[in-house]
């Protein structure tokens, strides 16, 4: 109980690897990336420790440590891991988290599983999450919890320890309560976030949207508002929201709402950027193109990223306009996360055949028109092709925020480059200099594609400085929720 800083997050702060027989613990090799980026909170406190889930065969009997002391690169901090069996996990996180809630944060109600959704376990694995967070937490402490499958963490920590703050964060988009409501478990859900001293989002939008779920469900009172600064208002793309509850009560307690948009390391991407094996690379790349133009997709194989949209229309357009046969190409890179997931390999399945279909149907033996890589690049290697690539096509159906958008637009040190953008990713509020569109209209996509591509180079230039402006104003060693800045200032005092 000596934590200044607890940071529940359901992944283990470092990579597991085999090595001879033995399980050692190696640091993430690229410094990018969620991870790498809580553990630097630990530089501002005393102590700080982590909370994640480890597969264990017989829980009652781990045969592994369950606290273990870290000393990496950030620092030295404790992790509790917290053993839980393979069906534990698959009813956790691969049923409740991604069948029942996944679909439903991203506004997929067709795609909402409810009857395999095994709830007192969720509630039991949650519980386990908060009651090691009460062991480690100091009086006082900050434990800061991290997305969707940790929601009734904070109601279950409130009750076993009244003292410690507790802020939440939401990785992902918040839906309107027509869209939430459809949780079965949503009182439950929001009376445990309310429990929290700040709830934090990515954008206004989902922060609007929370405070109109708590209010559909319990009497809430906004206690503060305010107009949402004009750096995040991108006139006329569907996320922009003007004003933003900042402030709530219920049963008289205050919740601080928080828009903290989550960007890159500019610095380290930068750094990446410049370096002469990244250069070289990158000239291999643009030798081997021609005179082709390359167009980038990046994204995980989820039916959120719109990788089939994408697919769809780069199949129009090669109909439409024998013209661009032989000089464009496509670089889809779809990361098949979860290929034991059927609703994963569905997608994955139907990537690969309509890339093939394309790849046959206009394809010659000197010019293939996509290629389809399913393997994820380590990250070093993604900012030469980010710096290669003439267009960055990233258009999800639904994205909590799109970090790809942000990488491609911090790797461009030569300032050009075009980034056509989904109006539905929360990145769109903050790069409204990228081509906007909206991946459920074909016109709107086709038109955005062709825009891009024959964009003259001021035009370019000029939208590039912009949003590389905009990248820069939320660097993510800039990124904590309101209840951690104001916990380095004081230092909290014994009990
Ligand atoms: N990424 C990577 N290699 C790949 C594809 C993706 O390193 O082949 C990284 C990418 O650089 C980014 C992250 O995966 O940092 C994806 O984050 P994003 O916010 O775009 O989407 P998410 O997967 O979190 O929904």
């Amino acid at each position: 109980m000596s934590s200044d800083l607890v940071i529940v997050y359901h992944r283990q702060p470092y990579e597991e690897v085999e090595e001879g027989g033995k399980t050692v613990l190696r640091e993430n090799k690229s410094p990018n990336g969620i991870v790498p980026t809580l553990k630097s909170f630990f530089g501002s406190v005393d102590r700080g420790a982590w909370i994640a889930w480890k597969l264990a065969e017989d829980p009652s009997k781990p045969d592994f440590d369950k606290v273990i002391e870290i000393n990496d690169a950030y620092g030295s901090y404790s992790v509790s891991r917290l053993p839980l069996s393979a069906e534990q996990v698959s009813d956790f996180y691969h049923v409740t988290s991604k069948e029942a809630f996944w679909p439903i944060l991203h506004s997929f109600k067709e795609r909402y599983n409810y009857d395999p959704v095994n709830w007192p376990n969720f509630r039991e694995v949650n519980w386990a999450f908060a009651e090691a967070a009460a062991a480690e937490a100091a009086q006082g402490a900050l434990v800061w919890v991290h997305d969707y499958n940790l929601w009734l963490v904070p109601g279950y920590l409130r009750k076993l320890r009244p003292d410690v703050k507790i802020s939440f964060f939401h990785h992902t988009p918040f839906p309107s309560a027509d869209m939430f409501n459809v949780l079965p478990w949503r009182k439950e859900i929001v009376e445990s976030l309310l429990a929290c001293d700040d709830v934090g989002f990515h954008i206004p939008r989902y922060a609007a949207n929370f405070v109109s779920v708590a209010r559909s469900l319990f009497d809430v009172d906004t206690v503060e508002r305010t107009r949402v600064p004009d750096k995040w208002i991108s006139e006329g793309t569907a996320l922009t929201e003007r004003a933003v509850p900042t402030r709530l009560s219920y049963d008289g307690h205050e919740v601080d709402i928080s828009v903290t948009p989550v960007g890159v390391d500019v610095t380290y991407i930068d750094e990446q950027a410049r370096s002469d094996a990244a250069r070289d690379k990158a000239a291999v790349i643009r030798a081997e193109l021609g005179d082709a133009q390359l167009i980038l997709s990046v994204g995980r194989t989820d039916y959120t990223k719109g990788g089939i949209e994408q697919l769809s229309c780069f199949e129009r357009l090669l109909e439409a306009d024998p013209d661009m046969r032989g000089k464009v190409r496509l670089m889809h890179v779809s990361v098949s996360a979860n290929r034991n997931m059927t609703a994963y390999e569905e997608i994955q399945n139907e990537i690969e055949q309509i890339a093939g279909r394309i790849n046959g149907r206009f394809g010659t033996l000197d010019w293939q028109p996509i290629t389809l890589i399913s393997r994820a690049i380590p990250f070093t290697e993604l900012v030469s092709y980010y710096q290669a690539a003439d267009v960055a096509w990233i258009t999800p159906l639904a994205d909590g925020m799109n970090l790809v958008a942000k990488e491609y637009v911090a790797s461009r040190i030569d300032g050009d480059g075009v980034l056509v953008l989904s109006e539905f990713a929360g990145a769109a509020v903050e790069m409204g200099d990228a081509v906007i569109t909206n991946p459920f209209s074909n016109r709107s996509m086709d038109s955005a594609i062709r825009a891009a591509l024959d964009m003259p180079e001021v035009q370019r230039r000029d939208r590039m400085a912009r949003l590389r402006r905009a990248v820069e104003e939320t660097d993510v060693r800039d990124w904590a929720p309101k209840s951690l800045l104001a916990y380095k200032a004081p230092v909290v005092p014994a009990a």
